[in-house]
C-alpha cells in the first residue's frame, strides 16, 4: 500500500530565499548610459544593509543567499585587467577603494556567516565586449554562454576580490554557490558549458528561472537540472518588482526559491531596516509552519529536500512510515542527497519502518506537525 489519501506524511517543499545584487556600494540605475542596472535603491547602500540580511538568517534560523556584485569592492582596481567587465574598460575607477564601509561590511559577513551564504553572482553584472552594453556577464540575451577563457578570467578575479577583502571564508576561494546575472544561462551543453566551468572551480549550486534558461537538454524534473554534478534548481517567478524598497512579503509562496532583490528588504531609511525585515521574519515564520513547506537551514539542504520532493516517494503501511528512492538515484551524480525531513501531522510521534534511518524528530506546536530530519 502507498501514502493514503489523507496526506499525514509529506515531505515537505525547501524554501530558501535568495537576495540578487548585494555588494554594490552606488545603487544608482545607470543602464541608460551604458552602466549597470545596479540595485536601483534611491539613497546610497550602507553597512546596516548587510546587517539586515543577517537579522533575517538569524531570526529564521536560515542561512539566505546574498548573490553579491563585487565591482565596487575591487580595491585594486584588478577589473583595468578585464576590459569587457566594465563601462570604463582599461581605465576602470571607482569611487570606494578606500572606504571605511568595506571593511565594516566585511566584518559583519565574516560576524554573520552562520546566518547568511555570499554567492557568486558578478563583477559588474552586465558585458562590455562590444560597442555598447550587452546583458549579461556570463552569457548574452539568448543564453549563449560568453567566451569561456573571458569567464574564467572573471571568476579567478571574482576569487581574488573576495580574498582581498576578507570573505573567501572556509572556502578559501569561490563559495560553492551561483547565480547567473540577469537569468541568462544555459542548460545541456555539458562539460563546454557553463556548468563545466562552474564545476571546475568548485560551484555545485545553482538557481535561476528554468523560463528564462536555454535548455539545450531536458532537465531531469520539472525543478532540476543536472549536469556536470552541479545541480541547478529553477527559482520561479513571481517576486516583487526588482526596485520596489521595503517590499511586501508574500502570503504563500509555491516554489522552493523566494527571489529577492536586496532593496525589496531594505528601508529607504537604513536605521528602520529592522521594520522590514521583522515583516518578512512574521510572514516566513507563518508559511514554514504549513506541513507542506519547510524554511531550510542552508541551500545544501534545500537543495538536497527538494531532490527529495521531487523523486523520493512514501511507502505507508502497517510497518510505518518507509521510502522508495528509485527515482532519487536515477538522478546522475550531484551534491549531497543524503538528508531530508518530513512531516507528520498526527499527534502521536511518527513511526517508521525498519530500516528508515532517523536523525532526530522534534514537535512543532505552532504547526501542529512533527519534523523529522532523515538520512538515506
Ligand atoms: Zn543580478
Amino acid at each position: 500500500m502507498t501514502s493514503s489519501g489523507l496526506k499525514d506524511v509529506v515531505v515537505p517543499l525547501p524554501i530558501q530565499i535568495v537576495i540578487d545584487d548585494v555588494g554594490w556600494w552606488t545603487p544608482t540605475d545607470g543602464s541608460a548610459k551604458d552602466e549597470p542596472f545596479r540595485s536601483g535603491m534611491p539613497r546610497a547602500h550602507v553597512p546596516a544593509d548587510y546587517v539586515a540580511i543577517a537579522r533575517l538568517g538569524n531570526r529564521l534560523g536560515m542561512r539566505p543567499q546574498a548573490a553579491m556584485m563585487l565591482c565596487d569592492w575591487d580595491r585594486d582596481l584588478l577589473l583595468r585587467e578585464l576590459p569587457e567587465a566594465t563601462w570604463m574598460g582599461r581605465d576602470w575607477n571607482h569611487p570606494w577603494c578606500e572606504h571605511p564601509h568595506l571593511d565594516e561590511a566585511a566584518q559583519i559577513l565574516n560576524d554573520e556567516a552562520d546566518h547568511l551564504e555570499i554567492v557568486v553572482h558578478g563583477l559588474a553584472h552586465e558585458w562590455w565586449g562590444g560597442p555598447t552594453m550587452e546583458r549579461a556577464e556570463w552569457a548574452n540575451p539568448e543564453g549563449v554562454m560568453r567566451p569561456r577563457h573571458l569567464l574564467e578570467r572573471h571568476l579567478e578575479v571574482y576569487a581574488a576580490i573576495l580574498r582581498r577583502n576578507g570573505l573567501a571564508g572556509e572556502h578559501e576561494g569561490l563559495p560553492p554557490f551561483f547565480v547567473p546575472c540577469a537569468f541568462r544561462h544555459s542548460f545541456g551543453e555539458g562539460s563546454d558549458g557553463i556548468a563545466g566551468l562552474l564545476a571546475q572551480v568548485g560551484i555545485s549550486y545553482v538557481s535561476t528561472p528554468f523560463s528564462s534558461m536555454r535548455q539545450l537538454a531536458t532537465p531531469q524534473t520539472d525543478r532540476i537540472a543536472i549536469e556536470c554534478g552541479v545541480m541547478t534548481v529553477d527559482r520561479g517567478g513571481g517576486s516583487p518588482s526588482w526596485k520596489h524598497v521595503a517590499a511586501s512579503p508574500p502570503e504563500a509562496v509555491d516554489g522552493p526559491i523566494i527571489g529577492l532583490h536586496w532593496p525589496n528588504l531594505l528601508h529607504q531609511d537604513p536605521s528602520r531596516n529592522d521594520e522590514v525585515i521583522d515583516d518578512w521574519v512574521a510572514a516566513l515564520t507563518r508559511i514554514g509552519q504549513a506541513p507542506d513547506r519547510w524554511l531550510a537551514p542552508d541551500t545544501p539542504s534545500a537543495w538536497s529536500q527538494l531532490a527529495h520532493v521531487e523523486c523520493t516517494q512514501i511507502v505507508q503501511d502497517g510497518n510505518g512510515i518507509g521510502f522508495d528512492f528509485t527515482a532519487l538515484d536515477a538522478l546522475p551524480s550531484t551534491v549531497a542527497l543524503g538528508e531530508f525531513v518530513v512531516k507528520t501531522t498526527q499527534r502521536s510521534p511518527p513511526r517508521f519502518a525498519a530500516g528508515v534511518h532517523v536523525l532526530d524528530s522534534t514537535w512543532n506546536p505552532g504547526g501542529h506537525h512533527w519534523l523529522t530530519r532523515l538520512a538515506r
